[in-house]
């Protein structure tokens, strides 16, 4: 991908100024995420930023884990996630980590102490909370905030060396509490909470909340430009306000709106809720928008970057369809997939003047998008399975593939016509009969004669089983939240979003078929082996099916 001519949006408008000004000599951007689970696609339009910048002005961007908050992060979720950054394509050295900063952190906290900016408070939370006032009313100083720089070093040294239980005691910012802006009215910095920490282990027991932490975090590794979703444009005061008391290098803060796909959610904590309530197997479900999920499902990271790319970067929040994206899968899809046959719901067509002792390969293109990717052998014989409703026994004037006495084409094999058929007592077919035209090898015919339709088949006897897990949209509505901040998401879940199809035979060529490749399965979508899959169980994941019905002009 060419990074320069892709991303042009008011941010490298501000990069191309710093740049031009000699503000700054080198960018450096950073992806910031919690490891409080799985990433998802939103997560890719911050990563495919970021990273992309970097790229675009031969920069660097940092992995950064926002690792303050030990409660809800593990080592499982840093590990997905550098994983998950690596497959979407982008290269980093080793990620960083905000905890290896702590204690940097808790000298700046006592620094800001001894400017007379902080203070420790012995309120409660509900308290804190109360006394912050509304959006219409301003809020009332703590009766602790006016302690002396010394008292308050002392207690927070005290709330550092475990002289207190959790939540005892907390360190405010003194700013304002009077602050038309209610994340200046002293948001607290630092509280208690004896928790163990995957990577600091039990060094610490408090622990610095988000505002503080990331400025901090972004000034220590000398980020320029400090990329984040819109709803940070209200904590931007605080963010300089912090960085302006301690007088140390000041990156900026810009913010963008966040990816919203529809008839789906993304927040790690609400995606969390359907894999611990068994809603779906895991991060990786499919279904799931996670970048794990996309990936076992068969997205092509590429497909996923050109997609974000095509949504530019702006700061009006809005929804992206599914079918804006899976344009995209499609598109990759068609150059880069591997054509197979493969027969979904099976049924027995016995072609009655074909040897049954003979046996034959077909040519077929692997794919005809692309010359170079060559022929495959397709072994044919004289019992074949085709689809069930590739047959219609009493069939309309423009159903064109297979009904008695009517003449269609095997794909890449010969011309059928279609004799009989044999039911079983209950009237369902069970077999049905046909005859060839030797002369039609290749699936043309010499005397120039036309069929109007082509089926696909496999034969029977060299077939390989497998089983097919086909998806549908995960939530029933497009916006599945029925009102804010509520888990009633749960209630709008779709319960038919995965389907099994258990009797799937494929062409004898998948006999090596191979968990990295991307297969057509022509005439019926784009499918990826399942990373569960092995040799006596063959799994496929339907990607995507074959039609795109994406308006381009409502992009
Ligand atoms: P979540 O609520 O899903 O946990 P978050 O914003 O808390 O999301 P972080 O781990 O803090 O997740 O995210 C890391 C970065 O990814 C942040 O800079 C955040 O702004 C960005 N990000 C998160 N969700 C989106 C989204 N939907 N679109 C674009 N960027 C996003
Ligand atoms: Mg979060």
């Amino acid at each position: 991908m060419n990074y320069k001519e892709l991303i042009n949006n008011f941010i490298t408008d501000t990069i191309d100024k710093d740049l031009e000004s000699g503000k700054h000599k080198i960018i450096i951007t950073r992806f910031p995420p919690e490891p409080n689970g799985y990433l998802h696609i939103g997560h890719a339009k911050s990563i495919c930023l970021n990273f992309g910048i970097a790229l675009k002005y031969d920069g660097i961007c940092n992995l950064r884990f926002d690792d303050t908050n030990p409660e809800k992060e593990n080592i499982e979720y840093v590990n997905s996630i550098v994983k998950d950054v690596r497959w979407l394509g982008f290269k980093f050295d080793e990620p960083l980590y905000a905890s290896d900063y702590f204690d940097m952190m808790y000298d700046y906290a006592v620094q800001l102490i001894k400017l007379g900016k902080a203070y420790v408070d012995d309120q409660d939370a509900k308290t804190i909370k109360e006394f912050r006032g509304t959006l219409t009313e301003h809020g009332t100083n703590s009766p602790f905030r006016d302690r002396t720089i010394e008292e308050n070093l002392i207690l927070f040294q005290n709330m550092k060396d475990g002289k207190y239980k959790d939540g005892e005691k907390v360190l405010r910012a003194k700013i304002d509490m009077h602050s038309p802006n209610m994340n200046m009215r002293d948001p607290v910095l630092y509280r208690i909470l004896h928790a163990h920490h995957h990577r600091t282990k039990n060094k610490w027991c408090i622990y610095p909340m988000y505002d503080w932490a990331h400025g901090l975090e972004d000034s220590i590794e000398n980020i320029t430009h400090s990329i984040c979703t819109l709803e940070f444009e209200d904590h931007r005061p605080l963010y300089d306000w912090f960085l302006k008391q301690l007088k140390i290098y000041h990156p900026q803060q810009i913010e963008f709106s966040r990816l919203n796909l529809e008839y789906t959610i993304m927040s790690k904590r609400h995606l969390k809720l359907l894999v611990d309530e068994n809603h779906v197997s895991n991060w990786d479900d499919p279904r799931m928008p996670t970048i794990s999920g996309l990936r076992r499902k068969g997205y092509p990271p590429d497909a996923i970057k050109e997609f974000i790319y095509s949504l530019g970067v702006g700061k009006n929040d809005g929804y992206a369809s599914i079918e804006h994206l899976e344009y995209f899968v499609r598109k990759y899809l068609n150059k880069n997939s591997k054509r197979i046959m493969a027969v979904l719901d099976p049924v027995k067509l016995i072609i009655d003047n074909y040897d049954e002792n003979k046996f034959e390969e077909v040519e077929a293109k692997n794919n005809p998008e692309d010359d170079s990717l060559g022929f495959r052998k397709v072994s044919f014989s004289k019992e074949l399975y085709i689809e069930k409703d590739d047959f219609m026994e009493d069939a309309p004037r423009k159903y064109f593939r297979l009904s008695i006495g009517k003449e269609v084409r095997l794909l890449h094999a010969y011309y059928i016509t279609c004799t009989h058929v044999e039911k079983d007592s209950s009237g369902v077919v069970k077999k049905i009969h046909c005859r060839y035209d030797s002369k039609t090898r290749g699936g043309w015919s010499e005397d120039g004669r036309k069929v109007k339709g082509t089926i696909h088949w496999v034969s029977a006897r060299h077939s390989i089983n497998a089983k097919v897990k086909v998806y549908d949209k995960l939530f029933n509505k497009m916006n599945p939240y029925d009102s804010d901040q509520k888990n009633d998401f749960i209630n709008n879940l779709n319960q038919n979003s995965l389907k099994h199809i258990n009797n799937v035979k494929l062409e004898s060529s998948m006999i090596n078929s191979l968990k990295s490749e991307y297969y057509q399965f022509v005439r019926k979508g784009y499918f990826k082996m399942d990373k569960d899959s092995d040799k006596d169980n063959l799994v496929f994941n339907q990607i995507v099916n074959l039609r795109d019905s994406w308006k381009k002009h409502t992009k």
